[in-house]
């Protein structure tokens, strides 16, 4: 949008993003700046920065932040989540391989607030050009003395390692993160211990977003004001989001936070392509409650979205058409979780595949009302009875879709095969079972 302010994507369209780019548009001013403050008026800056977390909690990062004890005597670790894995998402990577240095830059400056001598950034494995502008951004920034002993005369140490994942969704949840750095199973921990207390090898952890933590040297460096005059009331500064599916110019943008979806959708990505009508929005990652066409009068930020009983999620919009079947969209959201479930607890292992096989029968043609009624239940049984939000992440768009394209499922029921692509059902089933069914 013309006169947008731009924190994060500034230097996205320059042919080289190396440090030299970097430093001319500002690039580690926030670092010289931050080495000179107290950390607690760091945290005390990000607070009223009403800076939160971007990767889809929402957290206050100052609050978080404040949770560490610089003083405890032990080893700490900063860890950056760059797993990026949730369907739709795909705003950290354009970070790593478009700009990689405002990470780096946020990663030292919180190692400084946090008394962390090393940062860990785990990156999702198959983002390759990310992982390598990561490694390259890492080694510039050593050459220049931002990154070692002494940073820049600070008495300050402090060093990053990128460390790539294997590719399994479940370790984009931090406590799977952290066992996964460690080496081990890639599987949640039961919480309490948060990682603030225990995380990497049981020392003091700070696991933040990549958006969040790139965040910290633009707001360091231009002040609060600036960064709060394109916030919404309770979320400071602008943020990115990746919207994909049916709309003219799909992409990662961006913007205030208090745009709405509907302008999003129809004025910065130009409406819906092919002259179609909007049917369906999935605001913030598939995990998140999908809402209807004339439900998008809400700000995209962290609380306006509950009104309309979604969430912001990561800000990955997902745009589908009137041509889209909503039960095989669950039924593919669906397979995802039940496939990238880790195992450990029932509700999630079982739970996960008994939504999906109930969805695959709807979408089939080879199901009963009954049968569509029952997945509510499954899925209230998943919700809250699980050590990690996998559990969850499966529920809550299972019981949107049903609620709000019922009437679609039970016409799946009566008209016995899917309305909107009967060629589906002469496709084979499935046969081979989830990793949890053989
Ligand atoms: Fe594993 Fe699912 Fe339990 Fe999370 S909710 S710990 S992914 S089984």
């Amino acid at each position: 949008m013309s006169g947008q302010k731009l924190y994060f994507s500034k230097n996205w369209n320059l042919k080289e993003y190396n440090i030299k780019a970097y430093m001319a548009s500002g690039g580690y001013e926030g670092l010289r700046m931050a080495l000179k403050m107290d950390p607690k008026d760091i945290i005390e800056t990000l607070k009223k920065a009403n800076l939160r977390g971007r990767g889809g909690a929402g957290f206050p990062t100052g609050v978080k932040w404040s949770f560490m004890n610089r003083n405890s005597g032990k080893q700490q670790y900063l860890v950056v989540n760059s797993d990026e894995g949730e369907p739709g998402t795909f705003k950290d990577r354009y970070i790593m391989e478009r700009d990689p240095h405002q990470l780096v830059e946020g990663m030292i400056i919180a190692g400084y607030t946090l008394g962390c001598t090393v940062g860990y950034n785990y990156i999702r494995g198959e983002l390759v050009q990310a992982i390598a502008c990561m490694d390259r951004a890492v080694q510039e920034a050593r050459e220049a003395g931002f990154l070692g002993r002494n940073i820049l005369g600070s008495g300050f140490d402090f060093e990053i390692y990128n460390h790539p994942g294997a590719g399994a969704y479940i370790c984009g949840e931090e406590t799977a993160l952290i066992e996964s750095i460690e080496g081990k199973k890639g599987q949640p921990r039961m919480k309490p211990p948060f990682p603030a207390a225990f995380g990497v090898f049981g020392m003091p952890t700070t696991v933040n977003n990549t958006e969040t933590v790139s965040a910290v040297p633009h707001i360091i460096r231009e002040g609060v004001d600036e960064w709060n005059k394109y916030g919404s009331p309770k979320a400071g500064g602008t943020k990115l989001y990746c919207i994909s599916g049916h709309v003219k110019r799909p992409g990662v943008y961006e913007l205030n936070h208090n745009i709405t979806l509907k302008e999003i959708i129809h004025d910065v990505c130009g409406g819906i392509r092919d002259g179609k009508q909007l049917k369906a929005v999935i605001p913030g990652g598939a995990s998140v409650p999908v809402v209807r066409a004339n439900e998008l009068d809400f700000m995209m930020d962290f609380d306006d979205p509950k009104r309309m009983g979604t969430m912001l999620g990561t800000g990955a919009v997902m745009v589908m058409d009137e041509t889209v079947c909503m039960v095989r969209s669950l039924l593919n959201l669906l397979r995802f979780y039940h496939h990238e479930s880790c195992g450990q607890c029932t509700p999630c292992r079982e739970g996960t595949g008994w939504l999906e096989k109930v969805v695959r029968r709807i979408e089939e043609g080879n199901a009963t009302r009954e049968d569509v009624d029952m997945l509510w239940g499954v899925a209230n049984n998943i919700e809250g009875n699980t050590i990690c939000a996998l559990g969850d992440a499966a529920a809550w768009p299972t019981k949107a879709f049903v609620t709000k394209f019922k009437e679609e499922f039970y016409d799946h029921v009566e008209k016995g095969r899917c309305p909107f692509d009967p060629i589906y059902r002469r496709e084979p089933a499935r046969t081979q079972p989830g990793p949890y069914f053989a």
